[in-house]
């Protein structure tokens, strides 16, 4: 059920998940490239077959171990963070192991720097920075280091090379297909937020906000309140359910009668709003009265056997009206008055207390 809350406890599961999953490829690519960079400074050296050993799990197996972990710990998020201090850690063992061959250490301390500052920021970075240092003690006390010339040898060069140019291509990369996610959904969000989860409208708050926001504006505007009449009777006789419908029904009449001039919105249950900007009284009147028209044509869903009618209240807007409410409660004073006349019409409360009643019955 997509749009059931999520249960906060499984929502940061899945975010630990998702931080995994992100980490597998690029971790993965960083230890084969690394690798070659670590392996070709480890050539030049009397390295214990137990270190090769160890350079040979680190490499095949790391990136896999690391993800199946995150995945079946009980907290997979804390679990990545985990995965990415034993990077830093193991990290700082191979610049010892290297006896800290410029080049490559420059290399390893900056791309795990990468990716600790890409997951967690300048806090990350630090305690990596921490974490490799402690991993150089242990490389050191264990294996020993001289300290090699300051100039890589050309092999150690080349070998560097793919882990210079290729990672902080692919973090890049990765970095930007999250930025065009994260803009889709922020783009989603947007149009959900601002929009009625029935009849796909805009909803009340997003609507009124627009009627807010032409009251100041020079051109004429007319907002209509438009509620349908005895909708409670389709819900009584037929259900919930093909109430719902007859909303859409409705919903959808609206937008193929007026134009994306006109401001759409569900105002409440069975009431609809429209801002019809540059729009005078007359000319709303003559577009309402088409569609009320339109209503009573068009094919209704099933079982009924015809579209409820409609009652409209109108207003102008006025450069006496100091807020929108003022706007919206002329437009709900004429709707109720088209109730009260006897349903099926439109009321007009444009001029101050000059009130019109078009009856369409
Ligand atoms: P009137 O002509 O005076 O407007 O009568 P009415 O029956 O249309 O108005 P009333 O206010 O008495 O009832 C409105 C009904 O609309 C009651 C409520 O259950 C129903 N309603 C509100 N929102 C929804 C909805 O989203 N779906 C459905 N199916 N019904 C809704
Ligand atoms: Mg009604
Ligand atoms: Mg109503």
């Amino acid at each position: 059920m997509p749009d059931t809350p999520l249960d906060p406890v499984v929502d940061k599961r899945l975010r630990g998940i998702r931080l995994a999953k992100r980490i597998y490829a690029p971790r993965t690519l960083g230890l084969l490239i690394g690798g070659l960079c670590i392996g070709s400074a480890l050539h030049e050296l009397p390295t214990p077959p137990w270190v090769w050993t160890l350079w040979a799990l680190q490499i095949l197996l790391w990136s896999h171990l690391a993800y199946w972990r995150a995945r079946h710990h009980a907290s997979p998020y804390r679990a990545e963070r985990q995965n990415l201090g034993a990077d830093s850690l193991l990290g700082g063992f191979w610049t010892a192991a290297m006896h800290f061959n410029l080049l490559p250490t420059v290399v390893v301390l900056t791309m795990i720097s990468l990716d600790n500052i890409a997951v967690g920021g300048i806090r990350m970075v630090l305690r990596g920075f921490g974490l490799l240092a402690a991993g150089a003690l242990i490389g050191m006390w264990l294996i020993t280091p001289g300290f090699p010339g300051v100039v890589p040898s050309v092999a150690v060069l080349l070998c560097s090379l793919p882990m210079i140019i290729v990672y902080p291509l692919a973090i890049g990369y990765i970095t930007y297909l999250q930025a065009r996610q994260l803009s889709r959904q922020k783009t989603t969000l947007m149009e959900l937020s601002r929009s009625d989860g029935l009849t796909g409208l805009f909803n009340r708050r997003f609507w009124e906000d627009q009627v807010a926001a032409n009251l100041p504006t020079d051109s004429p505007a007319t907002i209509a309140l438009l509620d349908l009449d005895h909708f409670k009777r389709i819900n009584d006789e037929h259900g919930h359910g093909v109430g719902d419908q007859t909303l859409r029904t409705l919903a959808a009449l609206l937008r193929q009668s007026f134009g994306d001039d006109v401001l759409l919105g569900r105002y409440g249950g069975e009431e609809f709003g429209l801002l019809m900007p540059s729009t005078s009284l007359d000319q709303a009147t003559a577009a309402i009265q088409r569609f009320q028209q339109r209503l009573g044509r068009s094919p209704p869903p099933s079982p009924l056997s015809r579209m409820p009618t409609c009652s409209v209240g109108l207003a102008a807007k006025s450069p006496l009206m100091t807020n929108h409410e003022q706007w919206l409660l002329l437009a709900d004073q004429a709707l109720y008055a088209a109730k009260h006349a006897g349903r099926n019409r439109i009321c007009i409360d444009g001029a101050p207390r000059s009130q019109t009643t078009l009856d369409l019955g």
